[in-house]
């Protein structure tokens, strides 16, 4: 999608993946390789003006000797921040922006204090590599703590306590080098077992989407960041708290492709290569579906009106990304009709939605 959203404006991506039929790869020429292959990455760099990267589990460390032959942006000392989830709780506390309670925990025993301190309905999570909801455990009662621990310990892990929130919702935007910065609209996410099932856009709340905007500047200025940078919410009593951040473009803002003026995608690749940043004003109410697992049928879907199928090209496994579709319609009200008899076929007709909607 980062190589589509260059492709008209003449920038031409080169990837760095461990497997040739990686998504990029069809689209762009690719360079195989381990992602912290030291050769590979001196070689990706070395060919490149700019170095960004769309995972951010690549060790920073391994990026640190790319400085010399290119420019890496987002700034690595984003990328370690956010690789683990107590640092990164720790960065949004010294920036006053708030987090649920939580507790590094490296022992039994420090899981059953934090649970005393916090509360046994919690969430243990690894520290690192986490993501999709991988490497967690929902704890619901003291009872269910020893069974956590059979499962994660031995791991750095971190104790959340579970949010009781009423939505989840995430801001995303890009920062130029100068320090300019454009938002996109709050999305409104869905997620199930960890794993986002859709999002809903602009999700209109006046009070809420001026407080992002801020905790974001305020994020992205410390860090001095070049690129697309995105936070994730919960929505708790009607005030924010601060899940987790990714320094990338972010699958709850892939409806800026067809919702927006300027994707997501475009605005990362401007920032990164000073270009001025594009308008990210909505062209009218969007919703975006990934498909996970199996693909659905295009004809059905492409026969509904404002609907846009985007299709990775990825191998199916079960619960795997394998694509998204994104719904733009005139009216909030459209769209959710038209969200809502979608995720209906799709629960039907494919694993992609395993779920109830809305729930
Ligand atoms: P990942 O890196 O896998 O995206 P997250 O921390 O964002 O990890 O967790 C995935 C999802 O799990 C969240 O979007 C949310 O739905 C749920 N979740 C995570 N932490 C909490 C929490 N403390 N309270 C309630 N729900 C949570
Ligand atoms: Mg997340």
């Amino acid at each position: 999608m980062m190589a589509l959203a260059g492709y008209p404006l003449g920038l031409k991506c080169l990837f760095l993946d461990r497997s040739g039929d990686a998504p990029g790869a069809q689209v762009a020429p690719i360079v195989l390789g381990e992602l912290e292959d030291a050769a590979r990455l001196a070689e990706l760099a070395a060919r490149s003006d700019v170095v960004t990267f769309d995972w951010e589990n690549i060790a920073e460390a391994a990026l640190a000797p790319l400085e010399k032959l290119s420019v890496i942006r987002p700034p690595r000392a984003a990328l370690a921040v956010s690789q683990d989830r107590l640092e990164e709780k720790a960065l949004f506390t010294a920036l006053k922006i708030p987090v649920a309670a939580h507790a590094a925990v490296d022992s039994l025993d420090d899981l059953r204090r934090a649970a005393r301190k916090f509360g046994a309905r919690g969430i243990l999570k690894t520290r690192r590599l986490g993501y999709d909801g991988k490497g967690q455990v929902v704890i619901r009662r003291a009872e269910d703590i020893e069974a956590a621990w059979g499962r994660m310990g031995g791991m750095d892990l971190i104790y959340e306590r579970l949010q009781a929130f009423s939505r989840e919702v995430s801001i995303i935007g890009a920062r130029s080098a100068a320090g300019d910065i454009v938002y996109y609209p709050l999305s409104a996410n869905t997620h199930s077992d960890g794993v986002l099932r859709y999002s809903v856009a602009p999700f209109r709340n006046a009070a809420l989407e001026r407080t992002a905007r801020r905790y974001l500047k305020r994020m992205m200025d410390h860090l001095r960041y070049v690129g697309v940078l995105t936070i994730e919410f919960f929505v708790v009593d009607g005030k924010l708290v601060a899940n987790e951040m990714a320094p990338r473009v972010h699958n709850s803002g892939h409806w800026t492709i067809e919702g927006c003026v300027t994707s997501q995608f475009e605005n990362h690749l401007r920032a990164i290569c000073d270009l001025p940043l594009g308008s990210t004003r909505p062209l009218g109410h969007a919703a975006m579906i990934n498909f996970l697992g199996r693909l659905p049928e295009r004809a059905p879907l492409l026969a509904v009106e404002g609907l846009a199928f985007h299709d990775y090209g990825k191998e199916p496994r079960p619960g795997r990304k394998l694509g998204h579709c994104t719904i733009l319609r005139a009216t909030a009200r459209d769209r959710n009709q038209v969200l809502e008899r979608t995720l209906q076929y799709l629960a039907r007709n494919a694993e992609s939605v395993d779920f109830t909607p809305g729930g």
